[in-house]
């Protein structure tokens, strides 16, 4: 099985921000748990992208970019992720996750990280 490319879709006002480093997303991934788990040893994340902001009208052209950018380098990823920064918390989540379901061209799990302590990721 050829080696699995992750990108993760967050929140631009949240990444970094409210969620500071997008650590527990990366270390989520590091220790292959929550939806992470089933990869392999092997599979790496490629990118961490935000939404582009609200209303996340932004997410289409974001991620032709990221996949243009990317090519050169044969970097394209193979499975999408949405954050819980979107997943859980994003006013617009409904119309969001449509428009990634239609134009990722590979398969779009929802969720990352399993850590969600009730009050340190208030929304
Ligand atoms: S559209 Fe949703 S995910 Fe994007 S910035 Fe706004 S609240 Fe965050």
């Amino acid at each position: 099985m050829s080696k699995e490319k992750i990108l993760i879709i967050g929140c631009s006002r949240t990444m970094d921000t409210a969620c500071v480093g997008c650590s527990r997303c990366m270390v989520g991934f590091n220790r292959r748990a929550g939806e992470f788990e089933r990869y392999e040893e092997e599979a790496e994340l490629t990118a961490i992208l935000g939404c582009g902001d609200c209303p996340g009208c932004a997410i289409v052209p974001r991620m032709a970019q990221m996949k243009l950018w990317n090519a050169p380098m044969g970097e394209v990823p193979t499975k999408v992720h949405i954050a819980p920064c979107i997943a859980v918390h994003c006013p617009h989540k409904d119309t969001l996750i449509k428009k990634i379901k239609a134009k990722a061209g590979v398969e779009v799990i929802i969720g990352t990280h399993p850590y969600m302590p009730e009050n340190i990721y208030a929304s």
